[in-house]
């Protein structure tokens, strides 16, 4: 039989990753200009809300990603909340989203009074699963008048929301299709993907809208921030409006047409936003690179597998992840405990939405392969840092 040895594994990832006493899960690198552009920043008074550097980091982000337009804002959580409003989720409606996802995912669609849905993942890309969501809305969804209702709970579903998990793309060409059988937007939750493609096209590039986020620990940092991205112009200024108090433009007034949100990103985190764009394909060639190496330390190891990148995709591999065969996830914990005990900082996924008290009552379909998911992962250092640049 087969066995799980949790001192071969550590040894394996230790391999993978390097030899530094402690390596965090993620880390930031400045490298580039974060300095000179802060300095600059300061100098030039424009620290707040308003600022070169904004719309810099804007234009930045929308011509890399390939979109028409990118509106920076305060966070992640905040981005999606806006997104979703900008769609058309109203209070009291339902919004379908993997219970395996960050809790920012969920809780955007609580701040504008929505339910989440959840619905399954898929095994291989982790990310919510065509045919379990074609599933549940043949079985709770009715075509009426107002759009898509949940016959069961009476209330209006509103959009979809998938994620792509660690940096590797959803099953999106099978979410669209289904989304497009049923009238639904697709809101991307492209948090962890920058720089990650499917087909060669963009995450965050394949909804009405995406959301990305620029927290400490993702692949791009900006302190904390996030970002909007579109091709609907409409939209594009709907959202910008929404999250600069939508405020009318006036040499000197101060009025307001609806109720808005101060969501602006300052210009300070924007001129470090505009640093570490400049180095995003620097750090995915490294990411890679490590994605790689422990792919090859891994290879072979009874008892887990590594999660590569799905076909057609190109993955910013924002983490690591190990996934604990089936009949070990009991070893879970005792490899989470020895991989921290070296060194190594490891994580499990989240614990489910669906079992949070908070959403613990949310309508969802089927989650056993969540819940088959979550208790066998295990998130292993990924900082571009673990690898040296590339020479040249
Ligand atoms: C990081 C993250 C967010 C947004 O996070 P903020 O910290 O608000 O920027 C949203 N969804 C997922 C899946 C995330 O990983």
């Amino acid at each position: 039989m087969a066995s799980f040895d949790i001192e071969q594994i550590v040894a394996a990832v230790r391999a993978g990753a390097g030899k530094a006493d402690y390596l965090p899960l993620h880390e930031p690198e400045f490298g580039g200009n974060e300095k000179a552009y802060l300095l600059e920043c300061i100098d030039s008074t424009f620290v707040s809300s308003v600022g070169q550097f904004v719309s810099r980091f804007e234009s930045m982000l929308a011509s890399r990603i390939g979109v028409r337009h990118a509106v920076a804002c305060v966070n992640g959580t905040a981005a999606l909340q806006v997104c979703l409003q900008a769609v058309g989720v109203r209070r009291d409606e339902e919004v379908i989203v993997p219970s395996l996802t960050f809790i920012a995912t969920a809780n955007s669609i609580s701040y504008v009074g929505a339910t989440p849905h959840f619905v399954d993942c898929d095994p291989l890309t982790l990310g919510l699963d065509p045919e379990r969501l074609a599933e549940r809305l043949q079985t709770i969804g009715e075509r009426s008048s107002g759009g898509i209702r949940n016959a069961k709970t009476g209330r209006r579903i509103a959009a979809i929301v998938p994620m792509h998990t660690f940096g590797h793309p959803a099953k999106i060409d099978g979410i669209l299709k289904v989304a497009g059988d049923w009238g639904l937007p697709v809101v991307e939750d492209a948090a962890e993907s920058l720089g990650t493609s499917y087909r060669g096209k963009a995450a965050g590039t394949f909804g009405r809208v995406a959301a990305l986020s620029f927290n400490g620990n993702k692949i791009v940092t900006t302190g904390g921030g996030g970002a909007i991205l579109t091709d609907d112009d409409e939209l594009a200024r709907h959202v910008k409006h929404l999250t600069t108090t939508a405020k009318i433009p006036h040499r000197w007034a101060f009025d307001h047409d609806e109720v808005g949100y101060n969501y602006r990103m300052p210009n300070l985190n924007a001129a470090l936003g505009c640093a570490q764009l400049e180095q995003l394909e620097g750090f995915i060639e490294r990411k890679r690179r490590i994605a790689k190496h422990y792919q090859q330390a891994l290879a072979g190891l009874p008892g887990i597998r590594f999660v590569v990148e799905p076909e057609h995709a190109r993955s910013n591999y924002w983490l690591n992840t190990l996934l604990i065969d089936p009949e070990f996830a009991d070893q879970r914990d005792p490899l989470l405990d020895a991989l921290n005990e070296a060194g190594l900082m490891a994580r499990p996924a989240w614990k489910l939405m669906h079992r949070l008290r908070m959403y613990a009552s949310c309508p969802h379909g089927l989650l056993d392969v969540s819940e088959d998911l979550e208790a066998r992962i295990v998130n292993i250092p990924s900082s571009a840092t673990l690898m040296p640049k590339a020479a040249g």
